[in-house]
């Protein structure tokens, strides 16, 4: 049966379960000895529905409301229905490996969960306003930001990443202003309202902030709410707890480098406590191989999370958790152990999936043919995404390399060239006596055809800036099947275009949304 957004019935699951602020004032300030603050949503000129996930819709027992009225004046935060208790989390983080203390939802405020035919799921605003965690900012997020987290939160889960969702895109008719690059040429933008899903928002940072405080009731009571919530199925204990979420960060780390994903801000309070992706901002793809590549222009000096730094970021998140969770249990070793194993958990996540976009079993044997690739991948600038797609179709005779020429910025030339066909001479043989269509289909399976990649998301933004407002439902269409081959769409599926090189938004991106 399906309900319409402004029928849902909402619960309180983390409000009930939860210390709660007891100022219930909007103003930024210090909140102590509790998890979140009530808040509400600051009402918007005119919410209008710009795009829909369905799947997340059937996910709540919803369908796409009409683009305005009642339903989506509840999602622009102008409509707070009987049940609603909104409410905005307390957490704290460390930002580009600093402690930055509390910080909080200061843009995203949580109605309730939901209960539908695909489980419960919380549901948020990002940029229905100020809360108390706002602090010298406004609470709002700009079009072109909203349209980012959109679109990328929805391909993620088609291409099988762990990912918060997305149900809904909302313009504001207001305005918004920001300085995108914070040069001092700040500007009035379209403003936005993207409705967020997943079982829980809480992130590391959660746990970090209580613990810095030795509130640690505060962090007990959060501890095995989480536990016997979102980990039901994880044996009781804090150190089981802590080793699942190892597990599952080294999974995602493995699957974002898989795919040449890039998430630009990989502070502690934008990791995810169930191992998913969350906050979406200055994120970014491999479009030229560079292990050093990073989209966020706030990261350029120091590129602390670049690519290929990424996995061990992870790490040093996760033991801040193991830090911030340290009270909860006597024996600190156990968790230190734990997080000695996180390095181990990683490489062999990251062998199984190089192993699977190479359509082989990776194993210590193949070492030489992995250092030769990747010297082979930054010899000449070449394509993440579109050299392992083109690399099922390499003939096991012939010419092996034309199918890869695409992936190419620039042609190899003959001494590239002579190395590249030693190399697939040597892959071929490794692949062995395995069909050659069976294992295109195995490597097709997990290598994308079409990402979200900056560019394309940036003609979006820009389609829609200039009233064209189907062209998000039009792109999400094309990246529900990220793996399948689309040719009325291969543009989108090509090389970073010339014009894309260093334009903002798609290879620049900063915090600033
Ligand atoms: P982020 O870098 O987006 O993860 O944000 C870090 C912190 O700043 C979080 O506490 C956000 O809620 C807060 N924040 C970011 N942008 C805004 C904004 N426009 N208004 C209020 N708070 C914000
Ligand atoms: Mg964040």
């Amino acid at each position: 049966m399906n309900i319409s957004v402004e029928d849902l019935r909402f619960g309180d699951r983390f409000q009930t379960a939860l210390p709660a602020d007891s100022d219930t004032d909007p103003w930024p300030r210090e909140v102590r000895g509790a998890l979140w603050s009530a808040v509400r949503p600051t009402p918007v000129r005119s919410p209008t529905l710009v795009a829909w996930a369905d799947e997340v819709g059937t996910l709540l027992g919803t369908t796409r409301p009409p683009a305005i009225g009642p339903a989506v004046d509840v999602l622009g935060g102008n409509r707070v229905t009987d049940g609603m208790r909104p409410f905005a989390a307390c957490y704290g983080g460390h930002q580009f490996g600093q402690w930055a203390g509390q910080l909080g939802d200061g843009r995203a405020m949580a109605l309730g969960d939901v209960t539908g035919p695909g489980g419960t799921f919380e549901v948020q605003l990002k940029g229905a306003g100020p809360t108390p965690y706002s602090r010298t900012a406004d609470g709002r997020a700009v079009m072109r930001s909203s349209i980012r987290e959109f679109i990328c939160s929805e391909a993620m889960f088609h291409l099988g990443v762990p990912t918060t969702r997305a149900l809904a895109l909302v313009a504001t008719g207001e305005p918004v202003v920001r300085d995108m690059f914070y040069d001092g040429h700040a500007k009035a933008e379209p403003g936005a309202i993207v409705t967020r899903v997943a079982p829980t928002f809480v992130r590391f940072g959660n746990f970090e902030l209580p613990a810095s405080r030795r509130e640690n009731e505060l962090l007990r009571t959060l501890y095995e709410h989480v536990h016997s919530v979102h980990f039901a199925e994880t044996p009781a204990g804090v150190v089981a707890f802590f080793e699942e979420v190892c597990r599952r960060t080294a999974e995602l780390m493995a699957q974002w480098m898989a795919l040449g994903f890039v998430h630009g801000v990989m502070n502690t309070d934008n990791l995810s406590i169930l191992g998913v992706t969350i906050d979406y901002g200055p994120y970014g793809w491999l479009d030229v191989f560079d292990p050093d590549f990073t989209p966020n222009t706030t990261d350029y000096r120091e590129g602390r999370y670049r690519w290929r730094q990424q996995p061990a970021v992870a790490q040093w998140n996760l033991a801040r958790l193991g830090r911030a969770l340290a009270p909860l249990h006597g024996d600190v070793n156990a968790l230190d152990e734990v997080l000695q194993r996180y390095s181990a958990m990683y490489a062999a996540a990251w062998r199984r999936r190089l192993g699977a976009k190479l359509g082989l079993d990776v194993g210590d044997a193949d070492d030489a043919l992995i250092t030769e690739m990747f010297s082979l991948l930054t010899a000449a600038e070449t394509d993440w995404t579109i050299f392992f797609r083109r690399l099922a179709d390499v003939p096991r005779d012939g010419d092996r390399l034309a199918p890869l020429l695409d992936a190419f910025y620039t042609p190899p030339d003959d001494g590239l060239r002579t190395r590249w066909a030693g190399w697939l001479a040597a892959w071929t043989v490794r692949g062995g006596g395995q069909d050659p269509a069976h294992r295109r289909a195995r490597m097709n399976a997990v290598n994308a055809w079409i990402l979200p990649r900056n560019w394309v998301v940036q003609e979006v933004i820009g389609a829609v800036e200039s009233g064209d407002i189907t062209a998000v439902d039009r792109l999400l269409d094309v990246l529900r099947t990220p793996y399948v081959e689309q040719p009325g769409s291969a543009r989108l599926a090509g090389r970073r275009p010339d014009w894309a090189k260093n334009k903002a938004g798609c290879s620049a991106l900063s915090c600033s949304s």
